[in-house]
């Protein structure tokens, strides 16, 4: 059961509760059920957010997929399929490890 600002906050960009989600700053993912109140007063915040401060969708939190789908050598280390996510599951922006300040 989710509240109704966070329903609010889904439709508008096209999530499903289930839909699942990756933070740009704590490079985990969750579900768009998770999704947490921020600063900004929006349900936009990484379930994590006082942990790594990642919120804002299209910001730090985007799609499970979106960050391969616009650069596909990111394929090579990310998970093919939603059946593969776990919440909490990490996963680092570059493969190598070491490149990220
Ligand atoms: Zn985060």
């Amino acid at each position: 059961m989710i509240g109704d600002g966070k329903a609010k906050t889904l439709k508008q960009y096209g999530l499903c509760p289930e839909s699942w989600l990756w933070c740009l700053h704590c490079e985990r993912f969750f579900q768009a059920k998770d999704l947490t109140f921020d600063d900004a007063g929006n349900w936009q915040g990484c379930f994590w957010l006082r942990e790594c401060g990642g919120s804002g969708i299209g910001v730090d939190v985007y799609a499970w997929d979106s960050w391969p789908k616009q650069n596909p050598d990111m394929w090579e280390h990310w998970p093919k399929s939603e059946v593969e996510l776990k919440h909490g599951l990490s996963c680092p922006l570059y493969s190598g490890g070491g490149i990220i300040n």
